[in-house]
């Protein structure tokens, strides 16, 4: 296992489209590793490849149901809408307010490059469009309504 660094807004890699993965081998494996790993370590919910310095359309995502890993993500359908506070591991101590829809469809591979679909709705969509925002080289600070606040969070008992 293997924490990388999380690339912070202003990093131009961040705003970087991110290329479509071909083929499943053993880097790819081992990336897909590490960003569960950083994730968790960080205690996020979602990390885009781009984030950790690699431009591959990858994310993955767990929201505390079950971990996510999505290939290549297409969104087939959204509806509804939704208004809460985001945040992102790339812009690390703040969060703002963000409108999304509600319900989102995505078609995605998974780790064995077989097609999946998931639907999400609430904090599901809300992380599956916020990481595939991050493929295109977008940021939620993009979409924030008012400014950016600060968030602190109770250290880790440890
Ligand atoms: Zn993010």
């Amino acid at each position: 296992m293997a924490i990388r660094e999380v690339r912070q807004m202003g990093d131009p890699v961040l705003s970087k489209v991110c290329k479509e993965v071909k083929e499943m081998n053993e880097r790819t494996q081992i990336l897909i590793e590490d960003m569960f790993d950083t994730m968790y370590e960080a205690n996020g919910v979602g990390l885009a490849a781009p984030q950790v310095g690699i431009l591959k359309r990858i994310c993955v995502i767990d929201c505390g149901d079950d971990p996510i890993c999505l290939i290549n993500p297409v969104v087939l359908e959204t509806s509804g809408e939704q208004t809460g506070q985001e945040g992102c591991l790339s812009v690390a101590g703040k969060a703002g307010v963000v409108t999304r829809p509600n319900y989102a469809k995505v078609k995605a591979l998974n780790e064995d490059m077989q097609e999946v679909i998931v639907e999400g709705e609430e904090l599901l969509a809300r992380a599956l469009l916020h990481e595939i925002d991050h493929l295109d080289g977008h940021l939620y600070v993009e979409k924030v309504e008012g400014d950016l606040f600060e968030v602190t969070y109770e250290e880790d008992e440890e």
